[in-house]
């Protein structure tokens, strides 16, 4: 077992300023990704939409106070109080718990006992928009328990990936994810426990292997978490708690299989980012993956991509009944998937404007 590091991930490496003494210590312990990263260190990103000044006067500023209000949403969480009246809770309780998180707008829920290799041993600096300085620090396993849960993305938004709805759904998800984490957090303080919500300015743990571990879905060959309901077209978030409760356990539901058969991740990455070759991590099967070669689509195109995410058949809805008799009958899955194919084709991509983004005459 080898605990995650958040300055491994590329957001991480490619914030570092080059020639700072940040810079000289990652790069000395990790030369080999060096001069990929200064290939994308300081690479102009959303501008490059191509789209009109005009469009882009009108529709940039959808998303760009998200981050403020996540901010303000940490901030509520950080300051709100823990009870000193603390609530005797029983592991039954577990259920409610899930049905609160739902109720506060995730789309589903689990739960993952925490341990000294689920949280980052240090955090990556990528908490700017909380105001916070992080960049080398060490994280400190305070809890015990993570509640976490899933947001599901707008499909009609991720059809249209790479282009601009794409990006309007994920930033949506991250704004929920963070209402729903605050609401959950301070609730369980005002039970009486600490409580912590990841967000997407402020991570303690990476979420794919907690929310694999909560049972949510499997670990599919774009190394996104795949769900059953809404396969990877999801945002994940988890709140932290020293309340104990017993844990969710992981599911297979014969992804693995499903994977090698289907590819579609795969073959539609326009940055061949995506690999069909396992990879263990901390006993979770992960696959290679290329994430400058991820990144360099996401600065090619403004947004954050997704096309791997609208090529998913498990986002766009399958036939159920046959998938959900996969791990018995696998010649099943390229019935799946030939009804699949001859429906949607090789990936969903729809090039008309959504309302919310269309631009009448003048
Ligand atoms: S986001 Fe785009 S470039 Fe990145 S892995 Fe997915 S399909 Fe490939
Ligand atoms: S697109 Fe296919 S191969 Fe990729 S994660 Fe989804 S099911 Fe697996």
């Amino acid at each position: 077992m080898k605990k995650y590091d958040e300055r491994n991930t590329l957001f991480s490496r490619i914030e570092l300023k080059k020639g700072s003494k940040e810079y000289k210590d990652y790069y000395k312990k990790n030369p080999e990704s060096r001069k990929q990263d200064d290939e994308l260190r300081n690479r102009p990103f959303r501008e490059n939409l191509r789209k009109n000044d005009e469009y882009k006067k009108r529709f940039f500023p959808l998303i760009k106070n998200n981050k403020k209000l996540i901010k303000a949403q940490h901030d509520l969480t950080v300051n709100h109080p823990v009870s000193k009246t603390r609530i005797d809770i029983e592991d039954s309780f577990r259920e409610n718990i899930k049905e609160i998180t739902k109720y506060f707008g995730a789309s589903s829920v689990g739960i993952a006992k925490l341990t000294d290799y689920s949280y980052y041993s240090h955090l990556g600096g990528l908490a700017k928009h909380v105001d916070l300085d992080t960049y080398n620090e060490p994280v400190k396993p305070h809890y015990k328990t993570a509640i976490v849960f899933t947001v599901e993305m707008n499909k009609e938004m991720m059809n249209r990936a790479p282009m601009y709805e794409e990006l309007l759904a994920t930033e949506n998800a991250y704004v929920k994810v963070a209402e729903i984490g605050t609401k959950l957090s301070m609730y369980l303080k005002d039970l009486g426990y600490k409580s912590m919500m990841n967000n997407s300015e402020y991570y303690l743990a990476p979420m794919v292997p907690l929310a694999y571990d909560a049972g949510l879905g499997e670990i599919g060959m774009c190394n996104h978490l795949v769900t059953k309901e809404y396969g990877n077209r999801v945002r994940l978030g988890a709140v932290f708690t020293t309340l104990e409760l017993s844990e969710d356990t992981p599911v297979d539901f014969g992804l693995q299989k499903f994977c090698k058969k289907c590819a579609l991740c795969l073959l539609n990455c326009p940055s061949r980012a995506i690999t069909h070759k396992p990879r263990e991590v901390n006993g979770r099967q992960f696959y290679k993956f290329h994430d400058t070669r991820c990144h360099e689509m996401w600065i090619k195109s403004g947004t954050d991509c997704g096309t791997c995410i609208s090529a998913c058949p498990l986002s766009q809805g399958i036939n159920m009944e046959k998938f959900n008799q996969i791990k018995e009958k696998p010649e099943l899955i390229e019935e799946i998937m030939n009804e699949y194919l001859d429906k949607n084709g090789r990936r969903v991509f729809i090039k008309k404007d959504l309302p919310i983004v269309k631009l009448g005459d003048k």
